[in-house]
């Protein structure tokens, strides 16, 4: 049987989880707190926690794993692969000094600056590209203190919105990778072809439902002499399908895939164009 490793708590843990069930393969635990479940007919999940994916992927403890990118970046394991970009999970891996500090570019620190991190491998090979020679103070979290304690210069740490640095009294000054949540897989397990085979499989079911996320299904009932306009405003996938409606054909129902952020307008535009009935629903999966 073939092992996925999957985070067991954190950010990405549900997210994850979720998106497995979405895509058909739910997590069957034995028992509460489980480490271990079935998910689906080929797979066992392991839950472990996101920063020892890498490792576990690399050694090949499992064949497969679910975790950031910047924890797949930290560990830059040439055994581990990635296979597919999950899209959730975003942040940033960015620099950060003291608001009241004088630097506002890393590549002006000078050599010897402290940085506070748990990122060290990706902080060392960042600031060797820039050419300045660090000391990296290894903290396990909470770095936004360090440079407050005077035991650090900078920090590098992960951020979204960025309310946490300033709540720290740190302003970002440099970043150094954007992070969303991977399928990864052992490089060695890839070249089987049947671990190949179920790879693609489960990376084509986990792409079929973020595609899905994004986007709605839309049917509206046209009149009939409008197709042409009705046309230009419900793009689709390939265009809009258009099927009979039984009354005297007057009218036709024109179904189609539409981009989340474009319902609105396209609502607005078919009621500009006398459609009515209009529907709009959730989609399950999409494979183009
Ligand atoms: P955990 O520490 O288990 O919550 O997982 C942390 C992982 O979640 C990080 O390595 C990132 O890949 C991801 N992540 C997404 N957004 C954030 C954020 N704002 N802060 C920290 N980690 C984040």
């Amino acid at each position: 049987m073939l092992r996925i490793a999957i985070p067991n708590k954190g950010r990405l843990s549900e997210a994850a989880l979720d998106l497995f069930h979405k895509a058909g393969l739910k997590a069957e635990f034995r028992a509460d707190r489980a480490l271990m479940a079935r998910l689906g007919e080929e797979f066992q999940a392991i839950f472990v926690r996101a920063q020892d994916i890498p490792e576990f992927v690399a050694d090949g403890a499992a064949e497969f794993g679910i975790t950031g990118g910047d924890l797949v970046a930290e560990a830059n394991r040439a055994e581990v692969v990635e296979v597919l970009d999950l899209g959730f999970g975003r942040c940033r891996l960015v620099v950060a000094a003291r608001q009241d500090g004088a630097v506002d570019d890393p590549a002006d620190l000078p050599d010897g600056t402290r940085v506070a991190t748990s990122f060290p491998g990706l902080a060392r090979r960042y600031f060797e590209s820039l050419g300045v020679d660090i000391r990296v103070v290894p903290v396990s979290g909470a770095a936004e203190i360090a440079p407050h304690l005077g035991v650090a210069d900078v920090i590098v740490d992960l951020s979204s919105t960025g309310s946490t640095l300033r709540v720290n009294g740190l302003r970002e000054i440099g970043e150094i990778l954007e992070s969303t949540a991977r399928m990864v897989g052992n490089r060695e397990a890839l070249e089987v072809p049947e671990t190949r085979r179920a790879a693609d499989e489960v990376s084509n079911a986990l792409a079929s439902v973020l595609r899905a996320q994004r986007r709605r299904y839309l049917m509206a009932n046209v009149p009939r002499d409008r197709l042409d306009e009705v046309r230009k405003v419900l793009p689709g996938i390939s265009g809009p399908t258009i099927v009979d409606v039984l009354d005297q054909g007057r009218w036709v129902a024109a179904h189609a895939v539409v981009e989340e952020g474009e319902v609105y307008r396209t609502i607005n535009d078919l009621k500009a164009l006398g459609a009515e009935g209009i529907l709009v629903t959730r989609i399950e999966r999409l494979m183009p």
